[in-house]
């Protein structure tokens, strides 16, 4: 991909973004000292100098396996050679391996799925299947949600910036607060779903009180109404359980994934259903909800290898012990410079730090860059550095980032101390 100069590619990445692609944000990323994304694998990225980078961004959630892992890219490989994209109307076998997998990973009865490519195309389909399995209008969903930015997760997500210019949204939705079982009676009242993510990951790492999602499976029961947990950020061992779910060992009606699911190689996405649910809206309508790209054959041989890498790596216990191992390195660090950053929090590897003001992001973030770490805000709160690195990641790498952290954070201490 090298043209020319490092310099000269990050001169061509920087005005082609600020001339083709999106102005404001080619200026902030530069502003933020963003070099350019050359090579990447496990944990780190090498940018246009060949410096190497801890990713503790980890693309938001993405690469749960770390970057290029060899098991996916020879899977993907060895598929493209024989067929990349389903042609339709014949089955596709690797579609349903993939789908057999899914259900015997996901948790009880979850067994039907759909495949299509992003988060937000799966939240799409959960939204309407849960309408159009129960005849019912209403969605509740949480204050500070995070479920996409195609029309109905929009509207269901929590976050007026993102919504306001593109009213009228979806009619029919109401929110309620996030971790609050005691609401739920009285909202879900006639409701065709609730849609909930089992840790708010854009809404700043909120991590409910245990049982919460247990109160919400039962309170769904006593309303009729259906159980969508949004794990498109939680899932696949992003939490230190298999699924976010898992920790409150709940089933929900309908689960979406994305993001880790293909193992940060092909993008895909994906809703999974109890069979009486799914049939309850589609027994008798194959045709109502499709994709043309959806379930190609180089997504599912992907997410199939990325689904036995996960399970044979152990990489949802090394989650949870590189979680707890970070989380209370963050909270040292809250304790030492309790002026910049207010708390810490987080469950597996989806910690978050929420700084005492959102400005000081913009001090700690570059630093950290400069050190040679990734980290980044939250969409909806941007007062929180969140901290999401491949559950790949060793002790020492933890220990390096927390080391970039603190220093980042010294800085925006110091730099307060002379304001
Ligand atoms: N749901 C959740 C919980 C998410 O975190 C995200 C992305 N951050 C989405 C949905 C949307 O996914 P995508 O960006 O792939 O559309």
């Amino acid at each position: 991909m090298t043209r020319g100069t490092q310099e000269d590619l990050a001169t061509e990445a920087f005005e082609n973004y600020k001339n083709f692609v999106n102005p404001p944000l080619a200026r902030v990323m530069k502003l933020s000292g963003s070099p350019v994304e050359v090579r990447a694998s496990g944990t780190t990225i090498w940018d246009q100098n060949g410096k190497a980078y801890l990713d503790f961004a980890g693309g938001y959630g993405v690469f749960t396996l770390g970057h290029s892992h060899p098991r996916v890219i020879a899977a993907v490989r060895e598929q493209m050679e024989s067929m990349s994209l389903s042609g339709k109307t014949m089955f596709n076998v690797v579609l349903g391996r993939a789908a057999k997998r899914l259900a015997e990973l996901a948790p009880g009865d979850l067994q039907l799925s759909f495949w299509c490519n992003s988060g937000t195309e799966a939240v799409e389909g959960a939204i309407k299947l849960a309408r159009a399995a129960t005849g019912r209008a209403m969605i509740v969903a949480t204050h500070d949600a995070y479920h996409g930015k195609t029309y109905g997760a929009l509207s269901v997500s929590g976050r007026e910036a993102f919504q306001t210019p593109f009213r009228p949204l979806l009619a029919d939705v109401e929110h309620v607060p996030f971790g609050d079982a005691a609401v739920l009676e009285e909202a879900l009242r006639d409701a065709a779903a609730f849609i909930v993510e089992p840790v708010q990951g854009e809404g700043g790492v909120n991590v409910p009180p245990a049982g919460y999602l247990r109160a919400v499976r039962e309170a769904c029961d006593r309303a009729g109404a259906l159980f969508i947990a949004d794990e498109v950020q939680t899932g696949l061992g992003r939490c230190g359980y298999l699924f976010g779910c898992n920790r409150d060992e709940v089933v929900p009606d309908l689960m979406t994934l994305a993001k880790g699911l293909s193992g940060g190689i092909i993008p895909v996405g994906a809703f999974i259903a109890r069979p009486d649910v799914w049939n309850r809206a589609y027994a008798k309508q194959p045709l109502v909800h499709t994709s043309t790209f959806g379930g190609s054959e180089i997504a599912c041989a992907a997410a199939l290898a990325a689904m036995e890498v996960l399970v044979d790596e152990g990489l949802v216990e090394n989650a949870r012990e590189r979680g707890a191992q970070l989380l209370e390195g963050v909270r040292a660090i809250a304790a030492e410079y309790p002026s910049v950053i207010a708390q810490a929090r987080g469950l597996g590897l989806l910690v978050g730090a929420e700084l005492a003001h959102e400005g000081y992001g913009g001090w700690i973030i570059p630093e950290m860059l400069k050190a040679g770490v990734t980290a980044a805000w939250t969409l909806n709160m941007q007062r929180v550095i969140r901290l999401e690195p491949p559950l790949v990641v060793t002790a020492a790498e933890v220990e390096r980032a927390l080391a970039a952290l603190r220093a980042g954070v010294a800085t925006a201490a110091e730099k307060l101390g002379r304001l």
